[in-house]
């Protein structure tokens, strides 16, 4: 752990206005807050508009895993080390992206991977 008390404090903020944009974001999508204005003949666009609130919930829902996972490395005093290969994570680099845990090799190898398993897992294996 390698962080000094001004950037844990600095990644902390992050973290929290992280879970507000996803708290704020989640309570706008959540379809029984609109104004229900259903009138007859709509159904095909409800239908519509559901699988993108869908959509965008399964997104913000990663997002917010990612989110207790950065606060629970936080609290553990390992935001820096990489979940991969327990190196460091640049302090750069969780400024840009709060909820990273691994380290830019490891991130990058596993994007790799899960590209190759994208395009060939129904041939190999
Ligand atoms: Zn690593």
């Amino acid at each position: 752990m390698s962080l000094s008390v001004a950037e844990l404090d600095s990644l902390k903020l992050a973290l929290d206005g992280l879970q507000q944009r996803i708290q704020h974001e989640l309570r706008s999508h959540r379809p029984q807050n609109g104004q229900v204005d259903s009138g007859a003949g709509d159904d095909v666009v409800a239908d519509s508009l559901s699988h993108d609130a869908l959509a965008q919930y399964l997104h913000e829902h990663h997002e917010w895993q990612a989110l207790q996972r950065a606060r629970a490395r936080l609290a553990e005093n390992i935001s820096d080390i990489c979940s991969e290969c327990g190196g460091p994570i640049p302090y750069a680099r969780l400024q840009a992206e709060p909820t990273a845990e691994r380290c830019v090799a490891c991130q990058s190898a596993l994007e790799t991977k899960e590209q190759r398993l994208h395009l060939h897992g129904h041939v190999s294996l």
